[in-house]
């Protein structure tokens, strides 16, 4: 017997960020788990309709900040496994798609207690090593902002199960949300735990399956998110994991006529390949897939002449630096009056000289390193590239240590080129160019800053002057999704900020809202009509006195 009631998902909060000060109980508890995963070297097996699998070969996952320490190894799937884990999916989705929205939210809820509780030393530490976050930067996004985006999404769910259409007299019309027809690619990226805790789950939520492709750099801790994910209840074969070469994975999945949608996130050039490969295979799927994809950036910041400078300054500190400027909101390009960059530039120079970077396990540290040897030498590029310019000069950091990590100091370049290629171009990296904009000429720069880049995801604007906020407002108005006024360009919460830009940094569907969830489920309208007519004629066709028989 099954028993009826309108249930409401609990209203969330944000989970509360822990600080780790010393004599932290813990800070003493998540020492000791990082301690344990960094001597682990970790088994990372694909989970496939809830088995593991070894896949036909191991890879070799490295901590960035200590490049000779393997953390683990990881299963190279093969077309086979990538197949079954397709297969896997479409298997449950019958079943998963069944179960009502409030057990698959109580599945996402426990989760997320999980995760603050038990769980919470493991995703973390596992960050830590694999990422090179440090404890701050592991917390706000492995732990809270994981934890934000299941229980905000189930709540954002159920207000959404409850939008119905009107009604008149004679018929109860009905939306119902079901989930899209075949299974959803996710795929994230290398730089927050976070997107890989939210990108197979959105979707899952509303009822779909889903085959999930972590960023391999992210496998440790990937691994452990499926293995909390079972231990929460959720059914095997609803998210499955796979490991391998990222173009082997999507050559399989891309193709496969069951493709309803696929959530990305990552660089925007993978993505418009994705998006091209299902333009080219548009005529052999059973239904449009949903293209949701969040991109990169080039975040900028503008100073307005009335702005608080130590503000600013921090703002820039913190939006550049933080997780090494690794983060697709991290203020990469700013634009300060002369003048002002003219006061500000040797405290700015001296501050970013003083920032202490290591080992994220050495907790005094501000940064670790840059995630792998790929991006250690892009960044090492353009620092040098802005080196031999005559546009350019470094006035802080501008080297580089790859001899135990990956480590690129934090870099500030001034240019007196507005189009400057390190004004255009995303880095990904710690680096950040500053173009010293003539004095007076504010309006100006926010259309020169509006027209650099081809992306459109984050910026900020400083000052305290009204009309200059708002001029910055409307200039700025499609030049990034997350716009902020006298605060740093990035640390977007769950709930608070909804994340996402448009132009080159995606499809701007919002990450943690409504509006991301909107696009898992393909609704169907049902009219069930309490008397329905039994004659075909209308009122209109009945004869008038003055007709003719
Ligand atoms: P990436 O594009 O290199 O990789 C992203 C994912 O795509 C990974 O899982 C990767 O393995 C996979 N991939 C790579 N090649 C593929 C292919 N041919 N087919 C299918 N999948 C493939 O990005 P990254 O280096 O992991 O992350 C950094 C990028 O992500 C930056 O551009 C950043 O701006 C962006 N990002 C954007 C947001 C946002 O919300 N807009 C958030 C985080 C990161």
């Amino acid at each position: 017997m099954t028993a009826d009631g309108h249930f409401e998902v609990p209203r969330p909060t944000n989970e509360p960020v822990r600080q780790y000060p010393p004599g932290d109980p813990h800070r003493k508890s998540l020492k000791g788990r990082l301690a344990e995963l960094t001597d682990a070297r970790t088994e990372i097996p694909m989970t496939i309709g809830g088995e593991h699998r070894a896949g036909n070969g191991k890879g070799d996952l490295r901590a960035p900040h200590r490049k000779e320490l393997s953390i683990g190894r990881y299963a190279v799937g093969v077309v086979k496994d990538f197949d079954d884990a397709i297969n896997s999916a479409l298997k449950a989705r019958r079943t998963w798609a069944a179960t009502a929205y409030h057990e698959r939210a109580a599945v996402m809820l426990r989760a997320a207690s999980l995760l603050a509780g038990p769980w919470r030393d493991t995703i973390n530490a596992a960050t830590m090593l694999g990422q090179s976050k440090t404890v701050h930067q592991a917390e706000i996004d492995s732990a809270c902002e994981s934890i934000d985006f299941w229980r905000f999404n189930a709540y954002f769910g159920d207000q959404l199960l409850r939008q119905q259409p009107y009604n008149d007299a004679t018929a109860w019309n009905r939306f119902e949300y079901r989930p899209l027809e075949g299974f959803v690619f996710a795929v994230s990226p290398f730089n927050f735990t976070s997107i890989a805790a939210n990108l197979p789950t959105a979707p899952v939520l509303m009822g779909n399956t889903v085959v999930f492709k972590p960023a391999t750099q992210t496998l440790l801790v990937s691994h452990f998110l499926m293995e909390l994910f079972a231990e929460a209840g959720l059914p095997p074969g609803v998210i499955n994991m796979v490991s391998g070469s990222p173009s082997e994975i999507s050559e399989r999945v891309l193709r496969h006529p069951e493709l309803a949608g696929i959530h990305f996130t990552g660089s925007t050039e993978v993505f418009q390949h994705m998006w091209k490969t299902v333009g080219e295979n548009i005529d052999k799927y059973r239904t449009y897939p949903r293209l949701v994809g969040e991109t990169g950036g080039k975040d900028f910041v503008v100073a307005h002449e009335s702005a608080d400078v130590t503000a600013l300054r921090t703002a820039l500190v913190r939006g550049a630096f933080e997780y090494q400027g690794q983060k697709c909101s991290a203020a990469s390009r700013a634009y300060v009056p002369q003048a002002m960059w003219k006061d500000m530039r040797s405290d700015m120079a001296d501050l970013v000289e003083a920032i202490p970077q290591g080992d994220v396990a050495d907790f005094r540290n501000f940064m670790g390193a840059v995630i792998d040897g790929k991006a250690y030498a892009k960044h090492m590029a353009a620092i040098d590239y802005a080196k031999k310019s005559d546009a350019a000069k470094v006035v802080a950091g501008g080297s580089g240590d790859d001899s135990v990590g990956w480590f690129v100091r934090p870099t500030v370049i001034e240019t007196s080129d507005p189009d400057f290629k390190l004004m255009k171009e995303e880095l990904f990296g710690p680096i950040l160019t500053v173009y010293p904009y003539p004095d007076g000429k504010f309006e100006e720069t926010l259309e020169l800053c509006d027209r650099t880049s081809p992306y459109g995801l984050t910026g900020a604007v400083f000052a305290r002057d009204r009309a200059a906020i708002r001029t910055a407002s409307e200039t700025l108005i499609n030049a990034a999704g997350n716009f902020y006024i006298n605060d740093k360009p990035t640390g977007a919460v769950v709930g608070q900020q909804p994340f996402g830009g448009a132009r080159a940094s995606g499809t701007n569907d919002k990450a943690g809202s409504f509006l991301n969830l909107i696009r898992w489920t393909s609704p169907r309208v049902i009219k069930e009509t309490y008397g329905p007519p039994t004659d075909h004629r209308y009122p209109f066709m009945d004869a008038e006195p003055t007709d003719r028989p």
